[in-house]
């Protein structure tokens, strides 16, 4: 497990020149947004004005607010990424985080829990690596500790004297990180090189209409698939998914 050290802010906005079309279905009849390449919620500060329709803007909004409140949500917290609604939030009460403590689930304040980063790590795309186009589709957990995990996670022991051990309540899905990623990629794409200047790829992925085949264009296992901290998105909706219910021995 590796240590995340405090992330360099871009603090540059730049804007880029306005679309006039859906970068995603193409629409040009239609109201269009501003995207933002990287999400807000990551701190992305590239923006492509007039580059989004309502309906492909909601289906991209969707998968990455599970990207940013399920599976990124503690370390992002963490590393103090905006946060949208937050006022609004904050009227809901103090938020808190899930954890399981010798089997009896608890809720955890920020200061208290011992955050992870849990992710998703994929082999380059199949189109590089000349793998065929398939819809299994996998990817490899991957587990960072942010600098404060070991200081709370003593804490947490010393108050409740842990002996089973502790999980925490991480989940997320592989198949969203790799949705986000096409976004992503795509958005920057269109934003350097223009609209109409290249086939695109991503965009099945991006609006989720299959065949996606995300292994051969975003990333994914190929050959040998690794058991243990690895999901696989075999004989299922192709995807993978990280319910953590490891157990951390807690340090004494
Ligand atoms: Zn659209």
């Amino acid at each position: 497990m590796n240590v995340i050290l405090p992330t360099v802010r871009m603090k540059r906005q730049h804007t880029y020149d306005p679309v006039g079309a859906c970068i995603y279905c193409g629409k040009t009849d239609t109201p269009l947004t501003t995207e933002h390449i990287i999400p807000e919620s990551f701190g992305g500060t590239l923006l492509l004005p007039a580059a989004t329709c309502r309906p492909c803007a909601v289906e991209t909004s969707a998968v990455e607010g599970r990207c940013a409140g399920q599976l990124f949500r503690p370390a992002r917290r963490e590393l103090r990424l905006p946060q949208k609604n937050k006022k609004a939030k904050a009227k809901l009460g103090v938020e808190t985080f899930d954890a399981t403590i010798d089997g009896v689930p608890v809720k955890l304040l920020q200061q208290d829990f011992p955050t992870l980063l849990v992710s998703f790590e994929f082999d380059p795309p199949g189109i590089i690596l000349r793998q065929p186009k398939t819809e299994l589709f996998a990817g490899r957990i991957v587990i960072n500790q942010l600098p404060t995990f070991a200081e709370r996670l003593g804490r947490l022991n010393a108050k409740h004297n842990i002996s089973e051990g502790i999980s925490l309540g991480n989940q997320g899905d592989g198949t969203d990180l790799a949705r986000m990623l096409a976004k992503i990629g795509h958005g920057y794409a269109v934003a350097e090189m223009g609209l109409g200047s290249f086939r695109p790829f991503l965009t099945d992925i991006i609006l989720n209409r299959p065949p996606m085949h995300i292994g051969y264009y975003v990333g994914g296992l190929f050959g040998h698939m690794p058991k243990g901290d690895t999901a696989t998105g075999r004989d299922r909706r192709p995807g993978c998914s990280a319910r953590s219910s490891r157990k951390i021995s807690p340090t004494r």
